[in-house]
């Protein structure tokens, strides 16, 4: 059974339609990569998932149970955004603990759920550094961090390494890579970049125009493109 289920998804702002029905299974476990031009689709279907948006039509099923009308903090997804926004005057600990802790959970919980997911992240030394004192890198663990604590069946991430620079940007992909197999879990990543997507994905859903024009493995997009929109993006060989 599929872990995520998208039927005939649509939304609409307005008049004006951006996703046209998408229809996608994604397995338990699976790491799924939406990549596609800027403007096609990626984040409002990613934010449908999460339950940030509506959808204007279709059905979405997380864990065999249909969560249209469910609010993102019953959906068990964890979202990682571009711009993680740490909170500044808390530490390490403090920030990785802290929707444990709003959420009403034993202090003893809550230490074992950071501790675990520090010594995941490899932030087990930094763990009373403030953000400010964090590098890039550093930071965006502990925004990674912040969405395993919650141990959710559904990771989705949006564009999370735009703001790096090249080198890290290489670094924490085979990070994320590393992470998937370590905690086993369902993988939903947004990203316009190609490499990111071919190297991180087992399989890729090409987006074009709010539709999907391809899905496979990245060797079965890259050695068999659907279209010259996919050979053109993906950079298959002639
Ligand atoms: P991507 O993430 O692939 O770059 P988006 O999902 O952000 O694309 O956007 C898809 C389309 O929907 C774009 O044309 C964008 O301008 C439009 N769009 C996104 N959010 C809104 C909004 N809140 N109101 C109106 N149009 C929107
Ligand atoms: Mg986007």
């Amino acid at each position: 059974m599929a872990e995520v289920t998208l039927r005939k998804i649509v939304k609409s702002y307005g008049a004006l339609e951006v996703v046209h029905g998408i229809d996608l299974d994604i397995a338990h476990n699976e790491f799924v990569v939406l990549v596609g031009p800027s403007g096609c689709g990626k984040s409002t279907t990613l934010r449908m998932i999460a339950g940030l948006e509506e959808v204007s039509g279709g059905e979405i099923a997380i864990g065999g149970r249909v969560v249209n009308t469910l609010p993102p903090r019953a959906r068990n997804i964890s979202m990682v955004f571009q711009n993680y926004a740490l909170y500044p005057h808390m530490t390490v600990r403090e920030n990785l603990g802290f929707s444990l802790k709003i959420a009403g959970r034993p202090p003893a919980e809550i230490d074992k759920a950071t501790d675990e997911a520090a010594a995941i992240l490899g932030l087990a030394d930094y763990m009373d550094r403030t953000p400010g004192e964090l590098s890039g890198g550093q930071r965006q663990r502990v925004a990674m961090g912040r969405a395993i604590v919650r141990h959710p069946d559904v990771f989705l991430f949006d564009e999370p390494l735009s703001n790096l620079d090249a080198k890290l940007r290489t670094q924490m992909r085979v990070e994320i890579k590393k992470l998937h197999q370590k905690v086993k879990t369902t993988i939903v990543y947004v990203t316009h970049d190609q490499v990111e997507a071919m190297t991180l994905a087992d399989r890729i859903v090409i987006m074009k125009d709010g539709h999907i024009v391809q899905t496979g493995t990245p060797l079965e997009v890259f050695e068999r493109p659907a279209n010259t929109f996919v050979a053109t993006f993906i950079g298959s060989p002639p």
